[in-house]
């Protein structure tokens, strides 16, 4: 079934994986490992029929793949881009968040709890749990929410309650320890909705099967628009879930009952490429305790963080570093497991772009294709430049970049950045 050494049952990834967890939230995780077999591996109930009919009607699923006739020319190879920006909500998180919310309602839990770094996931989890009718807790460290204020409102507006996290430096790492206790102390009645492909088994499992949708339209699409699979699919990597959809079923490793025949025969042909966030330069300053980059894949070594095993940016002696992206989705020091088995393996080749090829892409990408990108996906899209197969390539256009305007117009004068515009407004 798959090409690789992976195993859904036990949730391990050659040497990465498995369920790193405290003794209290062992049955909270052997609870959910069984309901992931039950309904998503089996489609007990007729989950995933369920699962794939709402996708489609509140998520608009199918979203495009288009043909980006001008980064075509620039570049002189067909580039096409797999439009997750057109998904409900603007990114590919519906796909997880919906899928994991409806899963709490199969298995009879009534309360969500998630946690949310710039609040894309929050934002995700907020809108599937309106929709499903579900109560909803997010936690969200203190400085997310002073700086991310648009996806607070949203999130409320979905009537969710924002908890502010107001420990260490009340970021995404001390957001999530905090909804790993909530869950330890209401495993009964609540299931906590991991945002990627992160965490420990099943999680990256799931969160792969559910975002593989992805791939697996991108492969029926491509055969009908392009008459064969396409040479390559780039996409960016933060956890790994928009990377890991867009590559699932041409790994052969997603497991989502339904699909369309053949859509997920491993397809070795295919290169996948992984881009990390560059940041503003490579490696780690141990003495610091920090990576000005996000680039686990390509620069991090082995350890555990947040319940797997996997490849992560932290020092010598085992601490895990501060990370940083100009992209705040990709601003985490690990990755998902699969991810990086699949580096080790050779199948998925890491590249990175650093923060001001980022934000070139994302002017480029406005101004030739009319697309505003999230600042994450300006990453893949940058990767285009360093590009030198025959194609043709899809580019995963995992969100779009409203979110981001205010960062890349500070950014874009502050760095005199190429391909930024004026943005200079009149005043009375
Ligand atoms: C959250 C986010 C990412 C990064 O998360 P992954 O799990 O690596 O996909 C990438 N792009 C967008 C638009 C996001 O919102």
């Amino acid at each position: 079934m798959s090409t690789h050494d992976t195993d859904d049952r036990t949730g391990t990834f050659g040497d990465y994986g498995g369920q790193y967890v405290p003794e209290v939230l062992m049955p909270a995780v052997e609870e959910l490992t069984d309901a992931y077999e039950r309904y998503v591996l089996d489609n007990e109930a007729g989950f995933v029929d369920d699962f794939r009919d709402r996708i489609r009607e509140f998520g608009g699923r199918p979203t495009p793949l288009s043909y980006a006739a001008n980064l075509s020319e620039r570049y002189g190879t067909e580039v096409y881009l797999k439009r997750e920006d057109l998904l409900h909500g603007g990114a590919h998180k519906l796909n997880n968040a919906l899928g994991q919310v409806l899963l709490a309602k199969y298995m009879g839990k009534d309360r969500i709890v998630a946690e949310t770094g710039a609040g894309q996931h929050g934002t995700a989890t907020a809108m599937a749990c309106a929709y499903l009718d579900m109560p909803c807790e997010i936690y969200m460290g203190r400085t997310d929410v002073n700086r991310q204020r648009p996806n607070v409102f949203r999130m409320r507006l979905h009537d969710a309650e924002v908890n502010p996290v107001t420990v260490g430096s009340g970021t995404l790492k001390e957001a999530i320890n905090e909804t790993m206790r909530d869950w330890a102390t209401n495993v009964e009645d609540t299931h906590y909705v991991i945002g990627s492909i992160v965490g420990p088994h099943p999680f990256p499992s799931m969160v792969r099967d559910f975002q593989a949708i992805i791939s697996e339209e991108m492969r029926e699409q491509a055969r009908d628009q392009i008459g064969r699979l396409p040479e390559a699919v780039v996409a960016c990597a933060g956890g790994g879930s928009n990377t890991m959809g867009a590559f699932g079923a041409f790994v052969g490793s997603a497991s989502l009952p339904g699909h369309p025949e053949g859509s997920h025969e491993p397809a070795p042909d295919v290169d996948l490429l992984a881009v990390e966030a560059g940041g503003s330069s490579l490696g780690v300053d141990a003495d610091e305790g920090y990576a000005p980059n996000s680039a686990s894949l390509s620069t991090g070594t082995e350890g555990v963080l947040h319940g797997a095993r996997t490849k992560l940016l932290q020092t010598d002696e085992g601490q895990i570093v501060e990370s940083h992206s100009v992209s705040a989705g990709l601003d985490y020091a690990g990755v998902g497991p699969e991810l990086a088995h699949l580096v080790d393996e050779g199948r998925v080749e890491p590249v990175n772009v650093d923060d001001d090829a980022a934000l070139e892409a994302f002017h480029r990408l406005s101004r030739e294709e009319g697309i505003i990108p999230a600042l994450e996906t300006s990453h893949a899209v940058a990767y285009l430049e360093h590009y030198d197969g025959d194609g043709p390539v899809v580019v995963n256009v995992s969100g779009r970049g409203d979110k981001d305007l205010d960062t890349v117009v500070e950014e874009s004068a502050a760095k005199d950045i190429d391909g930024a515009p004026s943005m200079e407004v009149f005043e009375e």
